[in-house]
């Protein structure tokens, strides 16, 4: 029988796959998902990702270019 891969989820909003575009992150040697609407949160307020995921707090936020 052929393994069929599990649905993934975003790690912030939990959508899935199929409703959303959803990137491939590696942290911390582990695979997590974000989708397209969530990952500017992760570039430049990843602080509210806190508690998402393991070592969020450890993730300094990108330069603002205000
Ligand atoms: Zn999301």
């Amino acid at each position: 029988m052929t393994e069929k891969t599990a649905t993934q989820n975003c790690l912030n909003c939990k959508r899935s796959e199929n409703e959303i575009p959803l990137v491939t992150l590696r942290y911390s040697e582990k695979p997590m998902f974000i989708c397209s609407h969530c990952l500017p949160m992760l570039i430049h307020h990843p602080e509210t990702l806190i508690g998402k995921f393991e070592g969020a707090e450890n993730i300094p936020p990108a330069e603002h270019h205000d």
